[in-house]
C-alpha cells in the first residue's frame, strides 16, 4: 500500500558505499542519485526535457519558495508541483525549515526583504519578501504544505544549525526540532492516511558534535521516519568538514533506510566522501547556480582535479578562441554539439542560451558521476575509482 520502498542491491567492502533502489509511486531511483532543485517549480533554465537528457532521476522543489509564490492553492489545483512543472518522475520536497532558520541565524534574508520575526517553539513567524505579510511556518502547517504539494518525498520541520550559532542558540535549536520533528511525525500519520503515500524523513541535526548527531539519529530511528536526511552547514562547501559530520553517524545509519543529505557541497570531492559514508540521495543548488556563473566541472581526462575543484572558469579570456568542448569525455548535448569558445562568448555576451547549454553540462557531469559511481561499487572497484578522481 505504501508505494515506497528501499533496497540496498550492493555494498562495498570497504567503506559505507552502496547502491539500492528507492521505490516511489512515480518510479524508481537508482541510488546514490543527485536531485537537481527546482527552488520555484523549475530548475532554472532546464526543461523536464533536459533533465531527462541528463540522466536525472529525481527533483527537488523548495516549500518554502512555492509556498510564498504560486501558493499551496495553485500547486494543489494542479495534482502537486511535479505535475505543476510537467516532470512524470520521483519528487522530494524539503520542509522550509532551512529557509527561515539561516534567514534568522545570520540576521538577514536569503531573499531581498525577507526576514524572520521570531522562532519559538510554536513555529518560526517570518516575513515574505513578496508583499510583506507575515507567515508561520509550524511543523503541522509544513506537512500540510508538502501534502498539496504532493512528492514522494517530504521532510520533517528542523531548525538547522548555522556553525557560526553560539552553543545556546544551537542546544536551543537542537532541542527545538526534535520536538518539530515528533510533531510533524504525527501531522503526517494523521494527513497520510488518504490520498497517494508520501514517504517522511526525520532529519538528523548537531553540527560536529558527535554525541548530539547520535542523539538525533536514534530519535529519527525510534520514532519510525521513512527515511533519513542530514542537514546543517556542516556538510555544506568544505568536503573535509562535511567528511567530519558524517563520521559522527556513518556507523550508526541502518540498511534498511534510505539517506538523504541537504545541500550537500563540496562538487565530486564532497560527493565522494558523503558516498563512502552511505549517503543514498542528496540535492545541491551550487551545481546549476556556478553553470550560470560560468564554472563548469570537468573530469580527470580534462585535468580536472582537487585543487581546481574539477571545474573551470568558462568566463576566463583562455577560452574565447578554444575549440575543444567543455569536457573531451562528457556526453551531454552541450559538449557534443559545442566548443568552449562559443560557451564563453554566450556567457560572456549575457546570452540566455549560455545559461542553459552550461546548466545542461553541469547536471549532466553529476548525475553522469553517480552513474559511474554505482557502476564502481557494483563491480566492487569504489575505491580505485574514488582514489582515480582524488590523487594528488
Ligand atoms: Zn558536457
Amino acid at each position: 500500500m505504501s508505494g515506497f520502498s528501499f533496497k540496498v542491491l550492493f555494498s562495498d567492502k570497504k567503506s559505507k558505499a552502496r547502491v539500492g533502489y528507492i521505490n516511489t509511486s512515480h518510479g524508481k531511483i537508482e541510488a546514490p542519485a543527485f536531485s537537481p532543485v527546482a527552488t520555484r517549480a523549475s530548475v532554472r533554465a532546464l526543461s523536464p526535457d533536459d533533465l531527462l537528457a541528463c540522466k536525472t532521476q529525481v527533483v527537488l522543489g523548495n516549500t518554502y519558495h512555492l509556498f510564498l509564490k504560486p501558493g499551496t492553492s495553485v500547486v494543489s489545483e494542479f495534482g502537486g508541483f511535479a505535475s505543476f512543472m510537467g516532470w512524470n518522475g520521483p519528487t522530494i520536497t524539503d520542509s522550509g525549515g532551512y529557509q527561515v532558520s539561516f534567514m534568522w541565524s545570520k540576521g538577514k534574508g536569503v531573499e531581498e526583504g525577507a526576514r524572520v520575526v521570531k522562532i519559538t517553539d510554536e513555529g518560526a513567524l517570518f516575513k515574505s519578501y513578496i508583499d510583506g505579510a507575515l507567515h508561520l511556518l509550524t511543523p503541522e502547517k509544513s506537512i500540510a504544505i508538502q501534502k498539496a504539494f504532493g512528492a514522494d518525498i517530504i521532510m520533517a520541520l528542523d531548525q538547522p544549525q548555522a556553525n557560526n550559532l553560539s552553543s545556546r542558540k544551537a542546544k536551543e535549536a537542537f532541542e527545538r526540532t526534535l520536538r518539530w520533528e515528533e510533531r510533524s511525525f504525527l501531522e503526517w500519520k494523521r494527513l497520510n492516511q488518504k490520498g497517494n503515500f508520501q514517504a517522511l524523513y526525520g532529519i538528523v541535526q548537531g553540527g560536529l558534535d558527535k554525541k548530539l548527531r547520535k542523539k538525533s539519529l536514534d530519535f529519527v530511528l525510534k520514532t519510525g521516519f521513512s527515511g533519513i536526511a542530514i542537514g546543517g552547514e556542516a556538510i555544506g562547501a568544505d568536503p573535509k568538514i562535511t567528511a567530519l559530520a558524517l563520521d559522527t553517524i556513518a556507523e550508526g545509519l541502518p540498511n534498511n533506510l534510505p539517506v538523504h543529505a541537504l545541500g550537500l557541497g563540496g562538487g565530486p570531492e564532497g560527493i565522494f566522501e558523503a558516498v563512502s559514508r552511505g549517503i543514498d540521495t542528496f540535492d545541491n543548488t551550487g551545481i546549476t547556480r556556478m553553470a550560470r556563473t560560468g564554472l563548469l566541472f570537468i573530469y580527470p581526462e580534462d585535468e580536472g582535479k582537487r585543487e581546481n575543484k574539477f571545474r573551470i572558469d568558462i568566463k576566463k579570456k583562455i577560452f574565447a578562441g578554444d575549440k575543444s568542448p567543455i569536457s573531451k569525455v562528457c556526453g551531454c548535448y552541450t559538449c557534443v554539439n559545442f566548443t568552449r569558445a562559443y560557451i564563453h562568448h554566450l556567457l560572456t555576451s549575457g546570452e540566455v542560451l549560455g545559461l542553459r547549454l552550461a546548466s545542461i553540462h553541469n547536471v549532466y557531469f553529476i548525475n553522469d558521476l553517480m552513474e559511474r559511481i554505482r557502476e564502481a561499487i557494483k563491480e566492487g572497484d569504489f575505491e580505485d575509482f574514488k582514489s582515480f578522481w582524488l590523487q594528488n
